[in-house]
């Protein structure tokens, strides 16, 4: 049984005009850094993450400038053709910004709230204000807990009734348990309010993989929320992209996860739609979605003394990614389509057979030539000089052939 067909069963919420939960699709979705205040850069921000696969963009609301910018933002947006729903991160204030601006309220899709944040001794009342300007406005609500920022009377609470238990548990489990109290207690608390069922969604962040797992799992088996996924505060570079890959990995593979983002932290001017490329790539590792044409490539070794092969697989991923944009358009399906760029014949031909089309290099004092399958079959030897441009023809036929016409190709 594949990861997508034993999902665990949520309600589907409804945020603009993406379904999230049960089995709709894992949802993939971002976040700014702009200055919300900023109409003009957020918009443009927005649109980027929209246009690399984020179908959710989530942008700070935290003083009256950036809520007074939400409609200018979402007018950009349509201009620019941009319909990807905005979601409204709040915090301390929310309860207030959402009030004093109202078409702010209206213009964003879903509205963040952390159960941690939203105010000392006025807390709840806060969190019912919020949750009646989601009423009124027929939007949806996260819930959105985080160990950074738990419910600090709760977690004291919560661990003076430990201390005085008979088997107390472990320090970090009062944490866990607290946490999902958080988040569950407030749930609770909103449908109190009148907020439907269905529109309530779920997360309990953490920064630790192990916690993570155990926070969600625990979280799947109390309540039938949509969940949001992710680990927070991951990283820079190649220590986030692992980290939130591994955590990420393990629940989905249990059917944990009705949308994800990868909390990236980018290098200084660096490319923020990083992040929703990396939860795509968890996605479709995972068989659990398809947005683009897959390389399989060998690492090299002793066998392949020169660097062609690299810079051809290199080519070849290249070549995809630049034709995808049209690809997409014309090739219905292009996305599942299978590549492999092998170093030598020793898995070349066996891994070849498994894709759609393939082919493996000569390693360093074989025969000069390149065999190429197709759909598992032997299709031609390449020979000479000219090899990358000709496999790339083949490929581009190939991809015609077979998702142009939905009909088995003949190269
Ligand atoms: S396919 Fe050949 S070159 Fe690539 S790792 Fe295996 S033996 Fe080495």
């Amino acid at each position: 049984m594949s990861f997508q067909q034993h999902r665990r069963h949520t309600v589907t919420a409804l945020i603009g005009n993406v379904p999230v939960g049960s089995s709709h699709p894992v949802v993939v979705q971002s976040m700014t850094n702009t200055d919300t205040a900023d109409a003009a850069g957020t918009a443009g921000q927005v649109a980027a993450l929209a246009k690399a696969g984020s179908q959710l963009v989530r942008i700070t609301v935290n003083n009256d400038d950036s809520a007074a910018a939400v409609p200018e933002i979402a007018q950009r947006l349509a201009d620019m053709g941009v319909d990807v729903p905005i979601v409204g991160d709040f915090h301390y204030n929310g309860h207030l910004l959402l009030t004093r601006y109202p078409e702010a309220a209206r213009a964003l899709a879903k509205y963040r709230i952390n159960p941690g944040n939203v105010g000392g001794k006025r807390r709840d009342e806060h969190f019912r204000q919020i949750v009646q300007v989601a009423v009124d406005n027929g939007k949806p609500v996260r819930i959105g807990v985080n160990w950074g920022s738990l419910d600090q009377d709760l977690l004291t609470e919560m661990m003076d009734a430990n201390a005085r238990a008979a088997e107390p548990i472990s320090a970090k489990d009062v944490y866990i348990e607290a946490m999902l109290a958080s988040a569950l207690r407030s749930a609770e608390m909103a449908e109190e309010a009148g907020l439907p069922h269905d529109r309530i969604l779920v997360s309990a962040k953490v920064s630790g993989v192990q916690d993570l797992v155990e926070v969600y799992r625990r979280l799947a088996a109390r309540c039938d929320y949509p969940l949001h996924l992710g680990l927070t505060e991951a990283g820079m570079g190649m220590k986030g992209i692992v980290a939130s890959t591994a955590g990420l990995s393990i629940l989905l593979a249990e059917g944990i996860g009705d949308t994800i983002r990868v909390s990236l932290t980018p290098k200084p001017d660096g490319d923020r739609t990083e992040e929703v490329l990396v939860a795509q790539q968890v996605l479709q590792s995972l068989e659990l979605r398809s947005f683009t044409p897959q390389v399989t490539a060998c690492p090299g070794c002793g066998r392949t003394t020169s660097t062609f092969f690299q810079h051809m697989a290199q080519d070849i991923q290249g070549y995809l990614r630049e034709q995808m944009p049209v690809w997409r358009e014309r090739y219905p399906g292009v996305e599942e389509l299978k590549v492999a760029v092998m170093g030598c014949v020793v898995n070349g031909p066996g891994e070849s057979k498994h894709a759609n089309i393939g082919i493996s290099l000569p390693g360093t004092f074989e025969d000069p030539k390149a065999p190429v399958y197709v759909d598992g079959k032997l299709h031609v030897t390449l020979k000479g000089d000219a090899i990358v441009p000709e496999f790339l023809e083949l490929l581009e036929r190939y991809v015609e052939r077979r998702y142009g016409s939905q009909v088995p190709a003949a190269v």
